[in-house]
């Protein structure tokens, strides 16, 4: 056993995943295409990805660590995957060695066919179920959350595969957006609060399920629809057919899409993600105006908010900050000591431009606060007279359990400190983040009206919209307790 291998996500901080998902049913070539469209759904997911394809009733899989382009070019392992019929799935997560047998999709042979299922999302009641099925006599082979999903489909009652999939999806708590693949159905979920992202597309008469639009974009697919949340629908040779087998729930999803996680270039419910970024850099230069001679991002992820600042308060955008697209993003580097040693690959202050100018910086966020200390240091370093630090989102103060990787509250600066005191930490001359109502202005929402919104912004205001059984059960006893059995 190389490595030590916990049933309790929450025994290890960085468990928690970040995912695109793609499926296609009726395209000669399937596996090509979802190698396209996993391609451009690479920024969800740079560890490992996997490609499932069924043809002739027999499925094929690869799944590998790496990059997509680099691991299912042609003349490689796709040239296996043969088939008109496929589901994929980009993966990040910072489990470590217990990598590879994490990697989806999953397959399972099941009462009445096979299964193979690739998830987006994180399950919040996912170990109590595993304890449960485990007592049951259910033999786990990865520290997957998405393989409760798989046991429990196969252990369920029922006898048509969607009706066990609902069956499954009753039992589960969380976010999960998930395309599922057997011999005679393509099947796209999404759970009923809509956390994560799903679209339908089409090209060539052959269905398309993806994370993001961005992923139709690439294989020429005419965007269809968004998949509803709490919508199953199910794609074969008849065509595409859609139920509501959950109990409705007021639509939750996820604003971090908005501000980082989504590609901006993706429309999400019909509001361009680039549109909304921009738009909060504009409600940024009206919250906290500041005399200055250059607004400058913090690429790439601070570009869209500072193009809106720039254009709102009329000063000038410069790209003073120079990046190097041949690092992936901070966070895939797992220790704080490489993550530091990661911005200083990935930036590099533009000297001749920044020089005893007074210089707005924007990003999208503060987690830690690891990358704006190290960025403000190094435009200082390159000789700008002041740093004004502007935050596309409200502070980070809670940590996310529906699928988007942040570290555990204490380690989020939000959560522990003043914004006077942030401001010190990351050594700017002024600090804002952009308000809640700020955000919903720019989402097109006049404010956030209390307890009713339709996002889950749980990370900036601890409303969680499911049970956090997990996380509870947990903090009750220092220990998991066994629930349910
Ligand atoms: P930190 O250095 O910990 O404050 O991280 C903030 C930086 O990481 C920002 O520049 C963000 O663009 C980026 N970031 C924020 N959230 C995430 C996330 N969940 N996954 C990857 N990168 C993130």
């Amino acid at each position: 056993m190389d490595q030590e291998i916990s049933t309790n996500p929450f025994a290890d901080d960085k468990l928690h995943e970040e995912c695109g998902i793609f499926g296609i049913w009726g395209k000669p070539d399937a596996a090509a295409f979802v190698a396209l469209g996993l391609h451009a759904l690479q920024h969800r997911g740079q560890e490992a990805s996997g490609i499932v394809t069924c043809s002739g009733g027999q499925f094929h899989m690869e799944r590998r660590e790496g990059l997509v382009g680099d691991q299912f070019s042609v003349g490689g392992p796709i040239d296996k995957l043969k088939g008109q019929n496929a589901i994929g799935h980009v993966r990040y997560s910072t489990t470590g060695g217990s990598l590879n047998r994490n990697i989806q999709p999953f397959f399972a042979d099941v009462a009445n066919g096979g299964i193979a299922i690739a998830h987006n999302g994180n399950l919040t009641n996912a170990v109590a179920i595993r304890h449960r099925l485990v007592r049951q006599g259910s033999i786990f082979y990865s520290t997957s959350d998405t393989e409760c999903i798989v046991h429990l489909v196969a252990t369920s009652t029922y006898g048509p595969i969607v009706d066990r999939l609902v069956d499954a999806l009753k039992q589960v708590e969380g976010a999960y957006s998930l395309v599922a693949l057997t011999q005679k159905k393509l099947i796209g979920v999404r759970d009923p609060l809509g956390v994560r992202p799903l679209v339908i597309g089409k090209v060539d008469g052959a269905y398309v399920l993806a994370s993001e639009t961005c992923a139709l974009d690439i294989i020429a697919a005419d965007y269809v629809r968004d998949v509803e949340p709490g919508e199953l629908v199910v794609i074969s040779d008849e065509g595409i057919k859609s139920y509501k087998p959950f109990p409705p729930q007021r639509q939750r999803f996820c604003i971090f899409e908005y501000v980082y996680f989504a590609r901006p270039d993706s429309i999400i419910e019909n509001l361009g993600v680039y549109e909304v970024r921009k738009a909060i850099g504009a409600e940024l230069a009206r919250e906290a105006p500041v005399e200055a001679d250059m607004v400058v991002p913090v690429p790439d992820s601070g570009v869209p908010g500072a193009i809106g600042y720039a254009e709102a308060s009329k000063i000038p955008f410069e790209l003073g900050i120079i990046r190097n697209h041949y690092v992936g993003r901070t966070f895939i580097e797992p220790s704080d000591h490489i993550r530091n040693l990661g911005v200083k690959l990935k930036h590099n202050a533009n000297r001749a431009r920044l020089k005893g100018k007074r210089v707005v910086l924007v990003d999208d966020s503060i987690v830690r606060g690891t990358t704006s200390k190290k960025i403000i240091k190094m435009v200082r370093d390159a000789g700008a007279a002041e740093v004004h630090m502007r935050i596309a989102s409200p502070p980070t103060t809670d940590s996310c359990f529906y699928g988007v990787d942040t570290p555990e509250k204490k380690n989020l600066l939000a959560a522990n400190y003043t914004i006077a005191e942030m401001c010190r930490f990351v050594g700017a001359d002024s600090l804002h983040f952009v308000t809640i109502n700020g955000l919903y202005r720019a989402l097109r929402q006049s404010r956030r009206d209390g307890k009713t919104t339709r996002y889950c912004d749980a990370c900036f205001t601890g409303d969680y919209p499911t049970a956090l059984t997990d996380r509870d059960s947990e903090t009750d006893n220092g220990q998991l307790s066994l629930l349910a059995v």
